[in-house]
């Protein structure tokens, strides 16, 4: 099986466990394991030398039953529908978790960015706005950034939309910069939201954060921003970081701003003065308090979940650990903080977005911290308490209240 389609397995397997525990009949699970709606667009973009590229895209709908469809889109070269599919299934139990009114979608186009232009990438943004066009909006689905897009993407995204609509909407995209209606503080609600579960749940296990050493597998904009606010809200010790390049580590701990400078100068982390360069593989098993898998899916698997060391798996990447490899943290004790818990900070900010957007406001940033910080709390005492009650995983019990709801929209609105 491609690793692509793996995470969709993953998804429905995980599915299966909160079945029992929601008495879903057999019918209501087949259709919670499968989208409501798919679209595949085929996007035709001039490109800078003269010649015309086809790329593939794709927007998958998941389920609408608490609401408008909300997710990212992903611009990657290993995008598929399958992947896509999955990461728009994790979106819906995401935002009904965290209490949204909101569905889960998805989208991606298959490319690689960091090939394009400036410009390229602009045509390719508005190509696909155009592709989707008919079946997204404020009121029905919203899409925002994720892996290797952006706040000038979204801003390219959402004028496409208000040109195509003849009039400004804003609500239609999330994600924005902040001069264009963009939520001030979304630019690193997903790591804090992180963080602030990742505090929880240190109070619970009896770890002090101050000190603890921090592994960060990713160094996009939601693990540089997990290193940085570990090492400055709680006194962390970031001893080491990885892109797709390789990892570094130091034992003494590094600074995530000047790791990030000497990205931006070198194209990558590694060869960073004073640290060790280290492998991707060797950054997982780092002995470690806690350990962020910041970047793809699939990243902690059988092969490896019995070599990691961390007390705390904070998966602030979707889907980075497969069905395999938990079962082995579990045995261990390791105590994991389930992606779509973890990880639903930059989806409620966008939410703000829209509340924003929708009454012409613009809140302070402690305002929308302070927000951000009750909702990733309740979230996370939620599902620990629910876990604990009935003496299930933390992923179980956070894909049991999330199902939950989502079946109990569905049977209100008399659709099973
Ligand atoms: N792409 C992010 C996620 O996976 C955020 C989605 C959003 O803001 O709608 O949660």
């Amino acid at each position: 099986m491609s690793s692509r389609s793996k995470l969709l397995e993953d998804v429905k397997q995980h599915l299966c466990t909160c079945a029992a525990g929601l008495k879903l009949t057999p019918d209501m699970e087949v259709f919670l394991e499968v989208s409501m709606r798919e679209l595949y667009v085929s996007l035709p973009v001039h490109m800078d030398d003269g010649s015309i590229k086809v790329f593939k895209g794709f927007r998958v709908q998941y389920n609408e039953a608490l609401g408008p469809t909300k997710g990212g889109v992903r611009f990657h070269p290993d995008g598929t529908m399958e992947t896509t599919r999955a990461l728009a299934a994790l979106m819906t139990w995401k935002c009904a978790l965290h209490k949204l009114p909101l569905g889960g979608a998805k989208g991606g186009v298959i490319c690689n960015p960091k090939e394009l232009s400036h410009r390229e990438i602009e045509r390719l943004s508005r190509a696909y706005i155009r592709g989707i066009y008919q079946i997204i909006g404020p009121d029905r689905d919203i899409p925002a950034p994720d892996v290797y897009t952006n706040p000038q993407v979204m801003a390219w995204m959402m004028d496409e939309y208000s040109k195509l609509a003849g009039r400004n909407v804003f609500g239609s995209i999330t994600g924005k910069p902040t001069s264009l209606g963009g939520s001030a503080g979304r630019y690193d609600a997903t790591a804090r939201g992180g963080l602030y579960t990742i505090r929880e749940a240190a109070e619970r296990l009896g770890i002090n954060l101050k000190d603890s050493r921090v592994a960060v597998h990713g160094f996009g904009n939601v693990g540089y921003h997990a290193a940085y606010l570990a090492k400055k809200l709680y006194g962390c010790k970031v001893v080491a970081v990885s892109d797709s390049k390789g990892a570094i580590f130091s034992p003494y701990g590094l600074d995530p701003e000047d790791v990030s400078g000497h990205k931006h100068s070198t194209g990558s982390v590694l060869n960073y003065p004073g640290a060790e360069n280290l492998t991707n593989k060797e950054l997982l098993e780092l002995d470690v308090e806690i350990l962020i898998p910041a970047s793809l899916e699939n990243i902690i698997t059988e092969e490896n979940a019995g070599n990691i060391k961390a007390r705390i798996l904070a998966e602030m990447a979707n889907g980075p650990t497969t069905f395999e490899g938990e079962a082995i943290l579990n045995s261990k004790g390791i105590h994991i903080i389930p992606d779509i818990l973890c990880n639903g900070g930059g989806v409620i900010v966008s939410y703000f977005e829209m509340v924003q957007n929708q009454s012409s406001t613009q809140w302070e940033e402690e305002e929308v911290r302070n927000r951000l910080e009750r909702k990733m709390k309740e979230a996370y005492c939620s599902v620990y308490d629910f876990a604990s009650k009935n003496n299930v995983e933390m992923r179980q019990a956070a894909y049991t209240l999330a199902v939950g709801r989502v079946v109990e929209a569905m049977q209100l609105r008399g659709w099973i």
